[in-house]
């Protein structure tokens, strides 16, 4: 586990700020009711710390800034296309590479080109775009994930790992060639940020590769999870992540992955694999639905900036300064008692909205409320991660009821210091000692589609 309480600081300083507006509680009172108690629906200049999401929510650094301005925007053949592939071959060690516009463009590529109708994928969890594009290709989603994933009060070093039992009675009894392949995310958005561990991953990787089932990546933010098998799995503690991280994308086929997160730019992602034919049919799909496969949706400047990103993420000084910041937040509200996932995970702290709001039921959406009075109390932004999240069964049209009901305070990478982190904290202690006082919610306005972007609600 990582050191509790010795100090760190960021291995960089600020050289630009953006100021932030300070709001009063009667004006966030008016604006969350127009929002339909949805912090999706707020504007962000009512926000005062946008713990909302990590995607995309990044400060690049000088290098990257002076890399936008090399940006080659010829239609086909950019230099930048070049930069960013040598990058990706260098530091994941995938042959191929596809960009697309985020992660949910690759997901979207790679789900068409490997799911046949009817297919079983399997998964640790599940994602909520992932999932969608599995699901809209005719792929039948199975989680795969330890039980203990869903415990929030269970704290173990690798708790995003797959369970391997779980996996091999799948294949046992669907039969290998009806599952299309499986998807490692690590470390586990939904599952609280946990990680996989090394060994789970060369498990997997070898009855899948005895099978013949594909082992698709989810690398969107595996450098973190690198960070923690160097800190919590034996035998890696004097390895640089660097050697990690590409150990474990060398244990998979492809790689989906959302550069908003651990490469630390505004936009971009892209697929990156080693076989040639699946290359080719992603080559031949993503002229049809992002743009050109040496730019895929993206200006030239965009994959340069990733491309630069890449080199700064993979440093263990860095990579240990974005870590420990979550965890100094996640010691505060532990210290306090508040309810929260255990063990501090990577990108974000989750609060246990089952039992922060324990007198309102799940089908009253404490966590969508919680995140709503969270930005109420002091200005902060948060986002559901429970029952609004997991959506509708596709087949029988019932509300899925996770047994996770959480509210994700998640961190932007190089945005915040350490006095927002504890400013934020405060308000989620003032707001728990009168808990009991909060009323819940029913939804008044449902989409079809990854609903909880854009449902509203309203109090009961
Ligand atoms: C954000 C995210 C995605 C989707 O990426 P976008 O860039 O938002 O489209 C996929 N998987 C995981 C684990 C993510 O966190």
């Amino acid at each position: 586990m990582a050191l509790k309480h010795k100090s760190w600081a960021e291995p960089f300083k600020i050289k630009m700020v953006e100021p932030l507006k300070m709001t009063t509680l009667p004006y966030r009172q008016e604006k969350i009711k127009e929002a339909g108690y949805n912090t999706f629906l707020l504007r962000s200049e009512d926000v005062y710390i946008d713990l909302l999401t990590d995607s995309g929510t990044n400060a690049m650094s000088d290098y990257q800034w002076a890399g936008m301005m090399m940006g080659d925007e010829s239609y086909a053949g950019s230099k930048n296309y070049y930069n960013l592939e040598a990058n990706v071959q260098k530091i994941y060690g995938y042959k191929y590479l596809v960009p697309t516009h985020q992660g949910r463009g690759a997901e979207h590529l790679l789900s068409r080109a490997l799911i046949k109708p009817g297919q079983y994928v399997a998964g640790n969890m599940y994602f909520t775009t992932t999932r969608e594009h599995q699901e809209l290709a005719g792929g039948i989603f199975v989680d795969v994930i330890i039980d203990e994933a869903h415990i929030p009060e269970i704290s173990m070093p690798f708790k995003g790992n797959i369970d391997i039992e779980k996996y091999e009675r799948l294949i046992k009894e669907k039969g290998a060639e009806n599952i299309a392949y499986i998807t490692v995310g690590a470390p586990v958005n939904m599952a609280g940020g946990q990680p996989v561990s090394m060994a789970n991953m060369k498990e997997l990787s070898a009855i899948s590769k005895k099978n013949g089932i594909k082992v698709v990546l989810d690398a969107t933010r595996n450098m973190e999870n690198a960070y923690f098998i160097q800190q919590r799995e034996e035998g890696y503690a004097n390895i640089p992540i660097a050697e990690i991280h590409k150990e474990f994308c060398s244990l998979s086929d492809a790689a989906t992955m959302s550069g908003k997160k651990d490469l630390i730019v505004n936009i971009g992602g892209f697929v990156a694999l080693n076989d040639w034919d699946i290359f080719e049919e992603l080559r031949s799909q993503v002229v049809v639905y992002e743009g050109l496969h040496t730019y895929g949706g993206l200006a030239g400047r965009d994959m340069e900036a990733m491309s630069r990103g890449m080199e700064e993420a993979i440093q263990d000084d860095y990579m240990a300064s974005r870590v420990r910041q979550v965890e100094y937040f996640w010691n505060l509200l532990d210290d306090a008692g508040i309810p929260i996932v255990r063990p501090s995970g990577g990108h974000a702290v989750f609060i246990d909205a089952r039992k922060f709001y324990d007198h309102i039921p799940q089908t009253q959406f404490p966590a969508q409320k919680l995140a709503a009075d969270l930005y109420v109390e002091n200005g902060v932004r948060t986002m559901e991660r429970g029952i609004v999240s997991a959506g509708r069964n596709k087949v029988t049209g019932e509300n899925n009821t996770p047994k996770l009901e959480l509210v994700r305070c998640t961190f932007p990478r190089r945005v915040y210091t350490q006095a927002h982190l504890d400013v934020t904290a405060e308000g989620i202690i003032d707001l728990y000692e009168k808990r009991h006082q909060m009323k819940g919610l029913k939804m008044v306005y449902e989409p079809k589609q990854l609903r909880f972007f854009q449902a509203r609600f309203e109090e009961v």
